[in-house]
């Protein structure tokens, strides 16, 4: 497909990119990962003093039209990580939203202390993030639209590293 921001052909319009771990047990040494670090595809926690989930940031694609998916961490309270933990294979919709910060700190944006809503959504996908209004471009993309020469450089730096917005079976 062409690139609406230079006509080049990218290929299919890679849409999402994923984290694979929260920053701060990414950057642990191994050694002190495997042994201080719970890792799961979804779930993680530090110590067992920090939990994080794993959830999708949106960002529309300005003249694309289409959402860019931030698969990213949010460090959330014990208690909001055991009740995830619990409605993890059910379809939770119907929950009342819970409160996290971000985790990661996507390649391009600064360092900020973003603070986000979790919405929980059904059983085969990953909770939603929703932004808390900082003065930030990472939130600013959030809502008003990220404009599509970045997304070009987004993909073409990392595009192989992605993986979908769908919880593994
Ligand atoms: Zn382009």
């Amino acid at each position: 497909m062409k690139c609406p921001c230079c006509g080049k052909d990218v290929g299919l319009y890679e849409m999402d990119l994923a984290f694979a771990l929260p920053d701060a047990i990414h950057a642990l040494p191994e050694a002190q990962r495997a042994a201080r670090a719970t890792i799961h595809s979804d779930l993680c926690s530090l110590d067992d003093r920090r939990f994080f989930i794993r959830g999708v940031v949106y960002a529309p694609v300005q003249q694309l039209g289409t959402l860019f998916g931030w698969g990213v961490w949010a460090e959330v309270s014990r208690e909001v990580f055991l009740r995830y933990q619990a409605i993890y294979d059910q379809d939770a919709s119907g929950e009342p939203p819970a409160a996290g910060v971000l985790a990661n700190c996507p390649p391009g944006y600064e360092r900020i202390v973003q603070p986000l809503e979790i919405a929980f959504g059904p059983a085969d996908q990953r909770p939603t993030f929703r932004l808390a209004p900082t003065d930030s471009d990472f939130y600013r993309e959030h809502v008003g639209g990220m404009p599509a020469q970045k997304w070009h450089s987004i993909i073409e730096r990392h595009l192989g590293s992605t993986d979908g917005d769908t919880k593994p079976s």
